[in-house]
């Protein structure tokens, strides 16, 4: 799992700008590579989204939506790491993320036997490039295992979350550009010049983050070459996805949490399973489209044989959902608190901003960006709106 990362800068859904991702599209280009399109995250930021993955669950049902106070902690005690615990799997996670660190006491590392977050906890966890050291653990907590239990690990890497840092192995910054963007900018900086942003700008800004997820994937492939050298490789799936995506300046805000759009919604998802797991997996599409990120969960478990337990399901909805109710703890950015749903089905998506009642409604077909707002005489209104007041979002507004 990677922070921060949307679907759409990775090189098996189309990314031309710089070969981002060569591991993970050699992955899906190998037996048993499969790349998923129109994965949909639980929520445009971490806590949410990470939620949904270690439980299965949308926010309704698992309950985090909130930075601090109500709505914070993960309390569910059908974690993955628990359920493949209780299979008989030694369970392992290196978690890079400081709001989902042991210290924080979210409960995220509820269930693992293992739960390293070394790099969560160090003095500035938005500095530098920690995908090494992800990548390290993991492997060296793999070297400890018997080889008589199975096991399951999380790697959840941080890198192309801001900052964005200069990687030294590739430049893809414009060689002429001379304005603030630099390699580790910070997110003061980020959040000062957001409004000011020139196309010069952006483009700094989108190789940035590019090098970072250059630099994920290739810690990435370290990973790969271990399992096969190893003799782990025809054993092991490979399930890759992020938590949600980043805006890059191309709606006047850098960073997430604040919209329901593609960059922060549409996640990547790419499987490698081996040929004795492929009757296993199992990833049914929604009717109206796409896959829920609480699918991801029950494949895993069935896909290694394990029951699931009550509440989950492995079907998709018939239509996709994606919220956020994201309150800001320092008061100086109260401006940022944000409050939207969104229902995606057949090819629309509609956002709803609960607080100011501003409606909007995209054409993913024609317009994947979700660029220009459809007019409000398009026949897709009324069959979003009769589905918003369904019972199958967060709340506690
Ligand atoms: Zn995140």
């Amino acid at each position: 799992m990677v922070d921060t990362l949307r679907a759409d800068h990775l090189t098996p859904y189309g990314y031309e700008v710089q070969n981002t991702t060569p591991v993970l599209q050699a992955m899906v280009d190998g037996p048993g590579g499969q790349v998923y399109h129109g994965m949909l995250a639980s929520s445009p930021w971490t806590k949410p989204s990470v939620a949904t993955l270690f439980t299965g669950l949308d926010p309704r049902d698992h309950g985090v939506m909130r930075l601090v106070g109500k709505g914070s902690k993960l309390k569910n005690d059908h974690t993955l790491g628990a359920e493949f615990g209780r299979g008989g799997y030694t369970t392992g996670c290196v978690m890079s993320n400081f709001l989902l660190s042991k210290r924080m006491r979210s409960g995220y590392d509820r269930g693992f036997d293992f739960y390293d977050d070394t790099v969560a906890n160090k003095k500035d966890p938005h500095r530098g490039s920690t995908a090494v050291n992800i990548s390290n653990s993991g492997m060296e907590w793999i070297r400890k295992q018997s080889g008589v239990k199975p096991w399951m690990l999380v790697l959840h890497y941080f890198d192309p979350h801001a900052s964005f840092e200069d990687i030294a192995e590739v430049d893809w910054v414009d060689p002429s550009y001379d304005g603030w963007v630099v390699g580790g900018a910070t997110t003061d900086m980020l959040r000062e010049q957001e409004s000011s942003l020139t196309m010069a700008d952006i483009a700094a800004l989108h190789a940035y983050y590019d090098e970072e997820i250059f630099e994920t994937d290739h810690q990435i492939g370290r990973v790969f070459e271990f399992l096969k050298q190893q003799g782990l490789w025809e054993n092991t799936v490979v399930v890759f996805t992020a938590d949600h995506g980043e805006e890059l300046g191309e709606r006047g805000h850098i960073g997430h949490t604040q919209t329901l759009r593609s960059e922060l919604v549409d996640l990547p998802f790419l499987v490698r399973i081996p040929k004795d797991y492929q009757d296993a997996w199992k990833m049914p599409e929604s009717a109206g489209g796409g896959y829920a990120m609480r699918q991801i969960y029950p494949a895993l478990l069935t896909v290694a044989g394990l029951p699931l337990p009550e509440g989950r399901s492995l079907e998709a909805p018939d239509f996709l959902t994606t919220q956020v109710d994201y309150v800001p703890v320092r008061k100086e950015h109260i401006e940022k608190y944000v409050q939207k749903r969104s229902l995606r089905k057949d090819g629309l998506q509609y956002i709803l901003d609960t607080r100011s009642g501003e409606e909007l409604l995209f054409d993913l077909t024609s317009d994947p960006q979700m660029m220009t707002p459809l007019p409000s005489n398009h026949q897709g209104w009324e069959s979003m709106r009769a589905l918003i007041d369904e019972p199958v979002f967060w709340e506690e507004y």
